[in-house]
């Protein structure tokens, strides 16, 4: 018999009513929102607006309040099996680039790998060799964080993020941080991601990556989705006066 519950096939995250608030303060407001497989989203707005909440949640690194969350089909609840899944098929990169300082690239990329996936070393090391030269990085495996630049540190972040051969990445502002030359780095990086067909969320404000990658573009302020669009018509012809303001902003 099938769930009756179970979302329509291709939903990679189904939201439904999500509300989420820190004490007293509401940061997520009766969010819905579907993200089907291979599908690329921008996810913009001012800041403190909930981006970085409303992607957390998904990975229940922020648990919700209430509505539902499916990733692939299974709720999101605290029932611990579930999240460790969750975890692994959804991968995420901060701001921050966020690598253990004291161990080597190699060594960042193959920690999970080892422990969570119970790779043999081997295997979990020519995994993390080959992502790591698929971000155009195949000769810092042997390095310290603190030896690279903030471009190959974030693009090292993305592969030890793909170690784990996640369906769904998420990225929360990956490009903020960096100095101005080496946002196309990261950025070019997240392009070929996309390219090959790996279902995305990203929030960033760098909107000719939104341009040339989004399926369509989500604007949120104060905890609620104002506006979803294409691109196109997202940047050409905003409908809501928050969206309109938004983007004289930022534009
Ligand atoms: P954005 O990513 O759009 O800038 P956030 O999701 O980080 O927004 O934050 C939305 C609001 O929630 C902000 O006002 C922020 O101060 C508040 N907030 C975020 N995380 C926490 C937390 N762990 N505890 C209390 N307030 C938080
Ligand atoms: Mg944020």
């Amino acid at each position: 018999m099938s769930d009756p519950t179970s979302p329509p096939k291709g939903e990679m995250i189904h939201l439904e009513n999500v509300s989420k608030a820190f004490g007293d303060h509401q940061v997520l407001r009766d969010i819905s929102l579907v993200v089907h497989q291979g599908e690329k989203v921008v996810l913009c707005g001012p800041s403190g607006s909930g981006k970085s909440t409303l992607i957390r949640c998904i990975n229940r690194l922020v648990p919700h309040d209430s509505g539902r969350i499916l990733v692939e089909g299974v709720e999101l609840s605290d029932n611990v099996k579930r999240l460790e899944l969750i975890r692994r098929e959804v991968g995420m990169v901060f701001q921050g680039f966020n690598l253990f300082p004291h161990m080597t690239i190699l060594e960042n990329c193959t920690l999970a790998p080892l422990w969570l996936r119970k790779l043999p070393r081997a295997e979990a090391e020519a995994l993390a060799l080959s992502l790591l030269a698929r971000v155009h990085i195949p000769d810092q495996a042997h390095k310290y964080p603190g030896q690279l630049s903030g471009g190959q540190q974030q693009r090292a972040a993305i592969a030890r993020a793909l170690c784990m051969r996640p369906r769904i990445m998420l990225f929360d502002e990956p490009t903020s941080a960096l100095d101005p030359e080496m946002v196309s780095e990261v950025l070019d990086v997240m392009e070929e991601l996309a390219a090959e067909g790996m279902t995305m969320i990203c929030v960033t404000h760098e909107m000719g990556f939104a341009r040339r990658v989004a399926d369509r573009v989500v604007f949120m302020d104060k905890g609620e989705i104002v506006e979803i669009a294409p691109p196109e018509p997202f940047f050409t012809a905003p409908q809501n006066e928050r969206t309109k303001q938004f983007l004289r902003q930022i534009l």
